[in-house]
């Protein structure tokens, strides 16, 4: 069902500092960076350390502590960037239908302004 990772997508070389990004956060497992082609006045993309190609490779193949990990980064990168207040949306597409590009799991925080209703 998982297609096998590929080590040189872009956010792999992104994690191993081969390519240059806007650094937001870091820790053991995640790194959040902002996204090159912003749909939001804010737009962040927080990504595990580890290598999962998508949602369901990362819920079913990482361990507890970096799932959990990684989801404390991403409400702790959400309240950094100050979208608490106003809240905030958090988007993973998933698959061709869904138009996902990079195949390493990830998950969109999109905010900074009134974002409107979701269109599809
Ligand atoms: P998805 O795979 O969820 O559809 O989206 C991938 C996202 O990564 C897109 O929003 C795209 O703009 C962003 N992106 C693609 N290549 C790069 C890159 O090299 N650097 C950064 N910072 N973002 C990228």
């Amino acid at each position: 069902v998982v297609p096998p990772y590929d080590k040189n997508n872009v956010f792999a070389r992104i994690l191993r500092g081969e390519m240059p990004f806007e650094w937001v956060y870091g820790n053991q497992y995640v790194m959040a960076f902002r996204d090159i082609a912003p749909v939001a006045k804010v737009h962040v993309l927080v990504v595990p350390r580890g290598a999962y190609v998508n949602y369901h490779d990362f819920i079913e193949n990482a361990p507890a502590n970096e799932q959990l990990g990684f989801w404390k980064a991403v409400d702790h990168v959400a309240r950094e960037l100050g979208l608490a207040e106003n809240g905030w949306r958090m988007v993973a597409n998933t698959g061709k239908d869904a138009g996902q590009v990079v195949p390493h799991f990830h998950i969109h925080i999109l905010g900074g302004e009134p974002l409107g209703p979701m269109d599809n």
